[in-house]
């Protein structure tokens, strides 16, 4: 079904039209579009915390490549091996490492298993501590861990940017 708000035409599914709480068009989207994140996000990304303006301002002050590095390492949707294998993409018919050849090369598996990072993971440690909430969760922490994956996850998308903003790594 089609609802006009501001000259705008807005698909609104009528299945689910049903079960949505709201009636204008603007709340009705924002309805859908939050309880399908929320059915998402669960099972595909490593941080759970719903979108919000909060979460938008903690991307001031990045690089537009940290910053683009910290959504892909939250929603999974990443150039690392296990999602462009789950996407089938040619050039990588295994999940597994290219590092290490030992777990599945996922962001979480980079930032915290890889045995092939573990001295440039010190860069990570607060006190000795590797705090994922608050990497996952605050403006230090996308900042660290943008860096961190840019120069280190050997994502080729990232390649350049790494090295304009911060030249080869140690
Ligand atoms: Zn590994």
């Amino acid at each position: 079904m089609w609802l006009i708000e501001g000259g705008v035409r807005i698909l609104v599914p009528i299945f689910k039209r049903e079960l949505c709480p709201f009636y204008t068009p603007k709340e009705a989207c924002l309805w859908h579009w939050t309880s399908r994140w929320s059915g998402q996000a669960r099972r595909t990304n490593i941080c759970i915390e719903p979108p919000s303006r909060k979460a938008v301002q903690r991307h001031k002050n990045l690089y537009k490549a940290e910053s683009a590095m910290v959504v892909q390492i939250r929603t999974g949707k990443i150039g690392l091996a296990k999602f462009l294998c789950d996407m089938n993409v040619p050039d990588f018919p295994s999940p597994t490492c290219r590092k290490c050849g030992q777990g599945e090369e996922t962001a979480i598996h980079l930032l915290f298993y890889c045995d092939s990072l573990r001295t440039e993971r010190g860069q990570l440690r607060e006190g000795g501590r590797l705090d994922i909430q608050k990497l996952l969760t605050t403006k230090k922490g996308f900042k660290k861990i943008g860096k961190w994956m840019i120069q280190y996850a050997g994502i080729d998308q990232f390649r350049l940017s790494g090295s304009l903003l911060y030249g080869r790594p140690d």
